[in-house]
């Protein structure tokens, strides 16, 4: 359980790859802007870990020495919508990224669930169910208890991820927690988030299907966003006025539920947007 708002970079800002610095110092370069938030990535992942334990368990010990939190993006190739065989892969890489996520005591391993392709809805969330109560037996059975399995709220209507969706399976499913994308529900669903109402609402949603610590706790991605019919089209940075959501209606939901959730930055200035973010929070705490 995140102790405070806490805000962080999807992945190593290119700043830092600029100073050569290696996947241990990054704790170390984020703290020394006062972030305090990590997602590392793993996007391009298949069924075994794709980095040393070594190498893991020392970014671990950097991120808590510098009061750094991590989470875990799971690979890009996981696809719980598709026939057996996909699915059967899916379970091995999203364990994969698990493993890793334990290694590192990373709190959650984030991923997007799949695309409906042409199987009907119910169908889908049927299995998808079914493939993650197996992830987390797996899970449980490896001794991988600290890890959150985090199925993402997606931006296009192509896949599968609606917050009802998502909110569904962390109802079902132990050891689960949603990971709430800000700008994918805003894409997904026609330019949804427009007032501070709009945040309060889905913020409310997930109290009452998941509980208060769930909400109090939550995983976030936010950018702006750009987006067609089709849903999510590309991210932009938070200074762009034309494009939402806006992150200070979101401070103000924050603040006046007393949230404490992770908030990563998928701006295209990553660590530089999530800064932004955490003094718009902080101007917002002072008011
Ligand atoms: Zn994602």
């Amino acid at each position: 359980m995140a102790d405070r708002p806490r805000f962080g970079p999807a992945g190593v800002p290119p700043t830092f790859h600029m100073l050569k610095a290696r996947l241990e110092d990054v704790p170390k370069l984020l703290r020394n802007e006062g972030l305090d938030a990590f997602e590392y990535q793993a996007v391009r992942w298949g069924a075994k870990p794709q980095m040393k334990r070594g190498e893991a368990e020392k970014l671990g010990l950097k991120a808590a020495e510098n009061d750094v939190w991590l989470s875990l993006h799971g690979s890009y190739f996981i696809n719980f919508c598709g026939g057996k065989e996909v699915i059967e892969a899916s379970k091995q890489r999203l364990i994969a990224c698990a493993t890793a996520a334990e290694w590192m005591k990373a709190h959650t391993v984030v991923f997007h669930p799949g695309f409906y392709g042409k199987t009907p809805r119910t169908e889908v969330f049927k299995n998808c169910l079914e493939a993650l109560k197996e992830v987390a037996e797996s899970l449980k059975a490896l001794g991988i208890r600290n890890v959150k399995i985090g199925p993402e709220t997606m931006g296009k209507s192509s896949q599968f991820g609606s917050l009802e969706e998502i909110l569904s399976l962390c109802e079902e499913v132990e050891q689960t927690q949603p990971v709430i994308d800000w700008a994918h529900l805003h894409a997904r669903e026609n330019g949804c988030l427009k007032t501070v109402d709009d945040f309060r609402k889905i913020v409310g949603i997930i109290e009452n299907r998941l509980g208060t610590e769930a909400v109090k706790n939550m995983h976030c991605h936010f950018t702006k966003v750009e987006f067609t019919e089709k849903g999510e089209k590309c991210h932009h940075v938070l200074e762009e006025a034309a494009y939402g959501p806006d992150f200070s209606m979101l401070a103000k939901v924050i603040v006046e539920f007393d949230l404490k959730p992770v908030i990563i930055s998928e701006s295209p200035m990553l660590d530089l947007d999530a800064i932004k973010m955490r003094d718009m929070l902080k101007k917002q705490l002072k008011s």
